[in-house]
């Protein structure tokens, strides 16, 4: 669990659920450290699709397909499973193109909040991490997606 691979697929995976929610509006979340996960949690607003929410879920683990190759991590991903499920969606195979589609479109922000997300954590190794431990804030995610909003076209 703590080697340098395992971070690295685990900060993609993150990483790509916030770049997708931004993508559909969803206000930014801090990026916590607890219980040994990283976590973090979009909540959504009125009138937001479902559709929207599955494929946000499915972000992570399309992620780790679109960077490392082969198939996502089921594990690190079964905690989105089940949260599709229990919001009515189907496998989460079925958002993982829409979410790699998305992701490739935008893999520059995608790259800026990993790279960041990268930083955060490292250089928190000696500071004896809190549980939970906030690794990178809402408005710091905010403030890179918004350095790259005018280089989007409206439909991607
Ligand atoms: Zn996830």
């Amino acid at each position: 669990m703590t080697s340098i691979s395992m971070d690295a697929r685990a900060i993609w995976h993150e990483a790509a659920h916030s770049v997708v929610a931004l993508r559909f509006d969803f206000p930014a979340a801090d990026i916590l450290w607890e219980n040994g996960n990283f976590k973090c949690t979009h909540t959504g607003r009125p009138g937001i699709s479902l559709r929207h929410v599955y494929i946000v879920l499915a972000a992570g683990a399309a992620a780790e397909e679109l960077e490392f190759g082969g198939n996502y991590n089921p594990r690190g991903s079964s905690a989105d499973s089940a949260s599709i499920s229990k919001f009515g969606g189907a496998r989460i195979e079925d958002y993982l193109l829409e979410a790699t589609e998305i992701l490739a479109a935008r893999r520059q922000e995608l790259e800026s909040i990993v790279k960041e997300l990268q930083k955060k954590w490292q250089g928190s190794i000696f500071t004896g991490r809190p549980n939970p431990f906030k690794v990178m804030s809402a408005e710091e995610i905010d403030a890179i997606h918004n350095s790259f909003l005018s280089q989007y076209a409206p439909a991607i």
